[in-house]
């Protein structure tokens, strides 16, 4: 594998294993897991930008503590009270992370260059791709161009990176305006709807925020009426205005939040991630973790393509499924929560979102189809291979382990067994298995809350 410097001024020309356009949380994570492999990693990233403010949920933070992103942990807010006014009803719904993206984008680059990653501040412009692999051409901050030869390319400038016209997928296009307000009150967020959309307000340390989203499909007033129109939509908020008075200092930011699935999501030696790939309704409140989940698999991805070319079509189509089946999953999910706010259920913005992207549930009830034993790709050492995995209802790409016991021999095994008592039971198939009798009845567990078994 190619080894690089990692202190880049001038550049010409680096050649590297893999080039990744973009070193948001999904190109951070997968350029420090490539670069644990043995790969090579240049990152190209845009200065990070002020004024977008977010929350994350407890998941998201065990995800980044688990793979070692530790100065971005240390970016992360105290968590703060979530409370949401929805549906006619108010509650306190878990806690919220917030996190201000400039300081937590630049740790998640301190993260990758202390992982040995060649991250270079700049622009990236025409990327020219064949079988063998890449070139990537880029603007450096200091003016220099430079050139990144590499045998694969990720695409993950987020929402950023450049579309392919046609094919894919898309919400009703979305507007986020946000806009700094004086912080009062206790730290906390805050989210309603209203009749032209739902607002999220922010209050965290020493900075509060309103960020309200709106429909844009036919568009939004000019960048000078911006200020204007956020004010008028402040009038119609009933809650927030009554936890913080709402004085707004800042000018409006607007960040494109439109639901998305991209079509070209991996061939040949190239990939796209994170939001590049499928970007969610950040009603969702899920983005972030998405796109760390995105890195965690085109990690195996990328691997298997480069060590097992055999198999690269098998890595391909695991990479694929798993991205449209997250798409499909979250837009359904977020289509049933604009569904549970009734009171403008006739207004454009709430019967486009209560609508898309198709009527399908959400969830398989389990137990609604029998479970079957398949055949399917699975990852395993950082690499895409193919297992017998128990496809139920609510999980038709298959899960194959639960707590480290693979669960088709399981389920075959108790499908066979003629012992009725459950303790009985566990014992013996953990001997079988050779593990924890508590690992058996975890698996068990599942298997029983999936219907696979009674
Ligand atoms: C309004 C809004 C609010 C949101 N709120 C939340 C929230 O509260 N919680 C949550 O979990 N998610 C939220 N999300 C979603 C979240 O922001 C994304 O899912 C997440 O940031 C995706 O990570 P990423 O690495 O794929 O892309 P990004 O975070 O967008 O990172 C893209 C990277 O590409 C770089 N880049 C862009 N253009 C170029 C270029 N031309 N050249 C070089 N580099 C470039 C950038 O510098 C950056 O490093 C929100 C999204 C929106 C739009």
């Amino acid at each position: 594998m190619v080894t690089v410097a990692t202190a880049v001024s001038v550049t010409t020309r680096i050649d590297t294993d893999i080039v990744i356009a973009g070193c948001g949380p999904s190109g951070a994570l997968l350029a420090c897991l490539l670069a644990r492999l043995g790969y090579g990693v240049v990152a190209v990233h845009a200065a990070p930008r002020p004024a977008r403010i977010e929350g994350l949920g407890q998941r998201t933070i065990d995800v980044m503590r688990a793979h070692g992103l530790v100065r971005a942990l240390s970016a992360v807010d105290k968590p703060v009270r979530r409370r949401a006014h929805w549906g006619g009803e108010a509650g306190d719904y878990n806690q919220e992370f917030i996190v201000s993206r400039d300081t937590f984008d630049a740790a998640l680059i301190e993260d990758a260059r202390s992982a040995g990653i060649v991250c270079i501040a700049g622009r990236c412009g025409t990327i020219q791709l064949d079988e063998t692999g890449c070139v990537l051409d880029i603007e450096t901050d200091d003016g220099s161009i430079g050139h990144v030869n590499a045998r694969f390319f990720v695409e993950a400038r987020g929402r950023a990176a450049p579309r392919v016209r046609s094919g894919g997928l898309h919400g009703p296009k979305t507007t986020g305006l946000i806009r700094e307000v004086a912080a009062s009150g206790v730290p906390g967020t805050v989210i309603e709807g209203f009749r032209d959309g739902w607002a999220w307000f922010v209050s965290s340390r020493n900075q509060a925020f309103l960020q309200i989203f709106v429909d844009s499909t036919q568009g939004l007033p000019k960048r000078d009426g911006l200020a204007a129109y956020h004010e008028q939509l402040c009038g119609h908020l009933k809650h927030i205005p009554q936890i913080s008075r709402v004085n707004c200092t800042g000018p409006v930011i607007s960040r494109n939040a439109m639901s998305l699935l991209s079509p070209d999501l991996v061939a040949g030696c190239s990939l796209r991630l994170g939001d590049a790939a499928v970007a969610l309704d950040p009603l969702s409140g899920h983005g972030m973790f998405a796109a760390f989940g995105s890195a965690l698999a085109a990690c195996a991805t990328i691997n298997t393509i480069l060590q097992q070319p055999g198999n690269a079509d098998l890595a391909q189509k695991f990479y694929s499924d798993r991205a449209i089946h997250a798409a499909m999953r979250n837009a359904r999910i977020g289509r049933d929560f604009y569904r549970l706010e009734t009171a403008w259920r006739d207004q454009p913005f709430w019967a486009a979102r209560s609508q898309w992207p198709d009527d399908e549930p959400a969830h398989e009830p389990a137990g609604s189809l029998p479970a079957s034993i398949q055949h399917m790709p699975v990852v395993a050492n950082s690499l895409i291979t193919e297992a017998p995995v128990v496809v139920t209802a609510d999980h038709p790409r298959g899960v194959w382990r639960v707590d480290d016991v693979a669960l088709a021999p399981l389920l075959e095994m108790v499908r066979r067994s003629d012992r009725t008592g459950a303790n009985e039971l566990v014992e013996i198939l953990a001997g079988q298995l050779k593990v924890r009798p508590i690992q058996v009845a975890n698996a068990l567990n599942w298997l029983r809350s999936a219907g696979a078994i009674s």
